[in-house]
């Protein structure tokens, strides 16, 4: 059946909604045919290059109360920070002195960080080199303000859209958070000709195979640039606590179905999956990820922008160990590169 799956792949470069219900019943049956396939195309478009990009986890503080997230506004646990523009421009600095050429800025949905001190920072980065790249993952806003940061240089937005399944959604969500706006946002982000990103975890609470199967459909209407998911990893502060966390076997496969349903988009191989196994990121990469993002934040505040138990910031995540990662990449067959890796169908 996975062998007729991936021959009728080859003569339509797709797979219907009924071949992805398939795959993830059949976990163990398709597993080798499926990461051979996807890692063929892999090959293909990036030739065995992983990009890198460098995270800067600049605020905490968050207004939105999703109920997986360790930085929801009603964990009273968690120790609040935002950073410095200075304390910014020097993760910034050290990144680019390691030869990064992508930074992602990524925090809560902070009321009390302004759009424009956001508009202010990309101007400052890219003084700090005009030719990197800057991907900005704050969450939502109006298509104005959008627009303002692509003005001020903004390159790419991820914002993963969580789950298409509006009843799933609103389990994942309070009501005040709607998935139409979401949707939106996305969509504004797209018209405004960002690099943009979506993406969802694997094994949140409620989720079924049929909702996966939604998350598929709705990315192939998108066409995104990026797609970044991972699995769902439990934070002991938050009122999913006592759901297990997914799994990263699962996760490896939907990071298969993503490269065989957009063969030159971005999929990282996401630190949830570090978190989950010592071997997490290696498996993402077997499975067609071709992107890793190395942790640049200050080290001091890495332990509290605490998403979910356990988060790896420290060994092969932490930027300072780059020369480690690269090694480690080597040996599993791969070669670290260090160039912007912009989305391979990107006009102009
Ligand atoms: N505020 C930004 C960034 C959110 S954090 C935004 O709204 O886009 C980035 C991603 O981490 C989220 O989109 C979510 O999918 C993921 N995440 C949050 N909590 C998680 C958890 N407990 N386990 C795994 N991933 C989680």
């Amino acid at each position: 059946m996975i062998g007729e799956i991936l021959k009728r792949y080859d003569d339509r470069g797709t797979l219907r909604d009924e071949d992805i219900r398939y795959i993830l019943e059949h976990e163990e049956e398709v597993r080798e045919p499926l990461f051979r396939k996807s890692r063929e195309i892999t090959e293909r478009h990036f030739h065995k290059k992983i990009y890198v990009r460098g995270l800067i986890e600049f605020s905490n503080y968050c207004k939105n109360n999703c109920y997986y997230c360790g930085i929801r506004g009603g964990n009273d646990e968690v120790v609040r920070y935002r950073l410095s523009k200075e304390a910014m421009e020097q993760a910034v600095k050290a990144g680019a002195a390691m030869g990064f050429k992508t930074f992602v800025l990524q925090g809560g949905e902070d009321p009390g960080f302004p759009d424009e001190e956001i508009t202010r920072w990309l101007h400052a980065i890219k003084k700090i080199d005009p030719e990197a790249a800057v991907t900005l993952s704050v969450g939502e806003r109006p298509k104005e303000v959008y627009a303002q940061w692509k003005a001020a240089g903004a390159d790419r937005f991820l914002l993963r859209h969580e789950s298409y399944d509006p009843e799933h959604y609103k389990k994942l969500h309070p009501s005040n958070m709607k998935r139409e706006s979401r949707i939106q946002c996305l969509k504004d982000l797209k018209d405004l000709g960002f690099q943009v990103g979506s993406g969802f975890m694997v094994g949140s609470p409620y989720q079924t195979v049929e909702n996966l199967v939604e998350d598929f459909r709705f990315l192939k209407e998108l066409q995104p640039a990026m797609v970044g998911i991972g699995p769902y990893v439990s934070h002991h502060a938050t009122p999913f606590k006592d759901f297990p966390s997914g799994s990263v076997e699962r996760t490896a496969i939907c990071i298969a179905i993503l490269r065989l349903l957009f063969p030159k988009a971005n999929l990282p191989s996401t630190t949830a999956m570090q978190t989950l196994a010592k071997d997490g990121r290696n498996r993402g990469i077997l499975a067609g990820a071709n992107v890793f993002m190395p942790n640049l934040s200050p080290p001091s505040v890495r332990d509290q922008y605490a998403l979910y138990d356990d988060k790896a910031a420290f060994q092969l995540e932490a930027a300072e160990n780059l020369e480690e990662l690269k090694r480690q990449i080597a040996e599993l067959g791969y070669e670290i590169v260090m160039s912007r890796g912009d989305y391979l169908d990107k006009e102009s």
